[in-house]
């Protein structure tokens, strides 16, 4: 049996298997019994809890809150609002849609892990939305869209399916002649790095008409192992791109320490950090936010001037009407017609005129 299948067979999603990894609080246990909630994650991922801190960054993503329960901020239906479904346009379930040239094509409410500031929690987490997700019909309807060129293939995890199943999403993907490109969203290199096999490797490889992009998700330097720097490298050598989409977490990524400690391992590991986001109003994840500015703070208090550029995720909130860039506003202290004042990340200033 493939490694990756003996760890989604095993994995911990019950009190009595997470007892194996850590001394469970009682808060934990009442949350994990008490919730109407999808829970669980690999041994793998399991394995690099901390026994002893409740406050550990992978706990925190993984074992079910209490605060769960509280939601002063977080908006009901908030997929049908995100994902536009409630407009006039008729798309099947699987078709999520904010731009007029992409969409991101929704193929299973499955994880390896299920993260509790999961964004799609709706249909991932608490399933209290049932969506049809039927592949041939979104295949259907992006056929049928010529203004479509770029395909976002998410889920849960479309890396959950098999090397086989995969194949025939990108070849059927590859067969439609307006698709200039494909993307994955996958936490696998983090969550199940065992995944990327030999098969996988066959199924993404090769010099093709049309790309594959993958975006990961990582949100804390204690993520990154040697098995997800070896799964990365495996799915660079595939000539597959890998880019970072972290998710900004109160209490896990909001300090000037970890998140730079997180961007510039990314890059050790040859991972370009693409998007840092704004942890989203979903309902239950309150808990998990922070104010809005705290991401482009971040940016210029950890990365900006402090390290190499190539570690800067650009920061945006994702609204119905598409993200929106909210990246640090220092840098220009003056201006006029004819120059500008501008300013460092240390406070120091320079004129440089304009043209
Ligand atoms: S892996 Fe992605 S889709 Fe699945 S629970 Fe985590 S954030 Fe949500």
């Amino acid at each position: 049996m493939d490694s990756w299948i003996d760890e989604l067979d095993r994995c911990v999603n019950t009190v009595e298997r997470l007892k194996e990894f850590i001394r469970i609080t009682p808060e934990e246990e009442k949350a994990i019994t008490t919730l109407d909630t999808k829970w669980g994650t690999t041994p793998y991922f399991a394995s690099l809890m901390d026994p002893d801190d409740s406050a550990c960054p992978i706990r925190k993503q993984i074992i079910p809150s209490l605060l769960e329960k509280e939601n002063h901020h977080g908006i009901s239906n908030y997929l049908v609002w995100i994902e536009n479904r409630a407009t006039g346009e008729l798309r099947p379930d699987s078709i999520a849609r904010q731009y007029r040239d992409r969409i991101a094509f929704t193929v299973t409410d499955a994880c390896a892990g299920y993260c509790r500031h999961c964004f799609r929690r709706e249909i991932v987490v608490d399933r209290r939305l049932r969506l049809r997700l039927d592949i041939e019909e979104g295949l259907e309807w992006i056929r049928d869209h010529k203004e479509i060129r770029d395909v976002l293939v998410t889920g849960g995890d479309p890396f959950i399916f098999s090397d086989e199943k995969i194949e025939y999403i990108v070849c059927k993907l590859r067969d439609i002649s307006h698709i200039e490109l494909i993307r994955f969203g996958t936490r696998m290199p983090i969550i199940l790095p065992q995944r990327i096999t030999g098969g996988l490797k066959k199924v993404l490889k090769g010099f093709h008409r049309v790309p594959i992009w993958i975006n990961i998700q990582c949100n804390h330097p204690k993520e990154i192992t040697e098995m997800t720097a070896k799964a990365v490298y495996d799915l660079l050598c595939c000539g597959v791109n890998v880019g970072n989409q972290a998710v900004l977490l109160k209490g896990i990524n909001d300090d000037v320490q970890t998140f730079r400690a997180l961007h510039q391992k990314l890059l050790s590991i040859r991972i370009r950090p693409y998007y840092l986001f704004y942890c989203e109003p979903a309902p239950g994840i309150d808990h998990f936010r922070t104010p809005i500015e705290k991401g482009a703070e971040l940016i210029r208090d950890a990365i900006r001037g402090h390290t190499s550029g190539l570690a800067q995720p650009m920061y945006v909130v994702s609204t119905n009407i598409g993200k929106i860039p909210l990246m640090p506003d220092y840098y220009i202290s003056k201006k006029t017609d004819k120059e500008y004042e501008l300013k460092n990340h240390d406070g120091q200033t320079i004129i440089i005129q304009n043209r």
